[in-house]
């Protein structure tokens, strides 16, 4: 199995490849060649997360690795969960809320953030080379990448995170690490500001030192992709006795929402898929009017899912949309944002047979929060609210819905506080977080500056 490109000029590259380059040379996101098939009865008799993995990610890695390297590395690479099979599930009537969220940054972008760093290292072993992680975070892929990079002494990380709008237990999850390959730089500036650094960066690569890589942990990553598939044949494992499964996904980068496509691809039987949105309605314009055009960035509760282009919403265009033909992505990607995309509306209105949409707002989301704590005690985080709302709405005994649950609640405390929720218990991940002691590093929106600062600690 090789990847390309979904505009079509970068192409024939092995796993390895793709997983140290993250974006390809045109721009574009890569892609599997051909969907592999996941074995659904095998699948339906294991008995933990970790044997449903082994099913599912040698299917993508044999062009780099063989399979017994690829088992081993898959037998070792979630730690520092609280559950012992690192997902529960919570029931109700007829929807089940699949908690992804134990894991040591309390989200779920440990799931693929872990899978990465370990190929990253077993990379980086076998070619005795060293990297440097750079990225931009407005919320949880900046701990999680941390969290999943820190233990590996190859592999230094360099994270941005934007002066103000985060929440306090996000910033402390990355300022209170104390690995000597770990740098937190608050960027005096927008979110935005910090992704533009980062790209140029990508684009001069005037800082590295021969052979050292410069990775990306954004989800455009292939192999986070592939971490987050498992969890929806996961799913599929707990809950085969119920007929027809929807789920339900809060949604910003379109990630998880594109890992769940792909299981679809691969066999995972599926009725619809909900694309949850709070006030950034890029994708739930899309999916109502055929309007996929970017507006500005609106701060919500669920600031996770705060923003103006859904980054991995290309694939699937490509993909479900185009059947493949690179040539027209490249042509509506590579002039986007400045035209917006609208689809030729046959090819469009495919999307009724397994996508669904909706928006909900903070005030909505509220009362979707306060609505399960009184009745039921049990606390949504403000994400997980967001895909809650369809899936109450829309759900009955003949149509199961799954809402996947992004993150813990104590990741947001100023929501609950408002709401006079008290939430009584810290997951591990976020005990003591306020007594530790924070280093960031405060720079400028300048390349210069934090190019000085890599330097000085590469
Ligand atoms: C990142 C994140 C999301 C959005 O996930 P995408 O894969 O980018 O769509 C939703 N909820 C939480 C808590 C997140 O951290």
């Amino acid at each position: 199995m090789l990847f390309h490109s979904t505009r079509g000029k970068d192409s024939g590259k092995d796993f390895a490849s793709i997983l140290m380059q993250g974006l390809a040379d045109d721009g574009g996101l890569f892609m599997p060649d051909h969907w592999p098939q996941a074995d659904i009865d095998e699948i339906k008799s294991k008995s933990s997360f970790v044997e449903i993995a082994k099913c599912i990610v040698p299917l993508f890695t044999a062009s780099s690795f063989s399979y017994d390297e690829t088992i081993s590395i898959v037998e070792s690479t979630w730690h520092d969960f609280e559950h012992q099979d690192l997902i529960n599930i919570k029931e109700f009537d007829s929807v089940s809320i699949l908690e992804l969220f134990h894991g040591p940054t309390a989200a779920f972008k440990d799931f693929g953030l872990q899978l990465a760093a370990a190929f990253f290292n077993k990379v980086l072993e076998s070619e005795n080379k060293t990297a440097i992680v750079l990225g931009a975070t407005s919320g949880d892929t900046g701990p999680a990448a941390i969290d999943a990079c820190k233990s590996y002494s190859r592999i230094k990380s360099f994270i941005m995170l934007p002066n103000g709008n985060m929440s306090d237990v996000q910033r402390r999850q990355m300022s209170t690490i104390q690995a000597s390959n770990v740098f937190a730089l608050r960027v005096n500036g927008t979110f935005d500001d910090c992704q533009d650094l980062v790209k140029l960066a990508f684009t001069k690569r005037d800082f590295l030192k021969t052979d050292q890589y410069l990775l990306a942990i954004n989800s455009i990553n292939w192999t986070r992709i592939i971490g987050q598939i498992c969890y929806y044949f996961y799913a599929y494992n707990k809950l085969q006795k119920i007929e027809n499964l929807n789920f339900s996904i809060p949604t910003g980068n379109f990630g998880n929402v594109f890992a769940c496509y792909s299981a679809h691809k691969m066999g995972l039987p599926i009725s619809k898929i909900s694309v949850a949105v709070n006030n950034n309605d890029i994708l739930h314009r899309f999916f109502c009017n055929n309007d996929y055009s970017k507006q500005l960035v609106h701060e919500t509760i669920s600031p996770s899912m705060d923003i103006s282009v859904a980054s991995n919403f290309e694939r699937l265009v490509y993909d479900f949309f185009l059947d493949r033909d690179s040539a027209k992505c490249a042509d509506m990607f590579d002039h986007f944002p400045n035209n917006p995309i609208e689809l030729d509306s046959e090819m469009w209105r495919k999307k009724d047979y397994l996508f669904d949409s909706s928006k909900v707002n903070d005030l909505d989301t509220a009362k979707m929060i306060q609505e399960i704590y009184q009745s039921n005690g049990y606390i949504l985080d403000p994400h997980t609210a967001v895909a809650a709302v369809e899936a109450f709405k829309t759900s009955d005994a003949s149509n199961h819905y799954v809402v996947l649950s992004t993150a813990h609640p104590a990741k947001f405390p100023q929501v609950y506080e408002e709401l006079g929720i008290e939430i009584n218990s810290l997951p591990l991940a976020l005990r003591g977080l306020f007594e530790k002691k924070e280093s960031l590093y405060n720079v400028e929106a300048d390349y210069s500056e934090i190019i000085n600062f890599i330097n000085l600690n590469n």
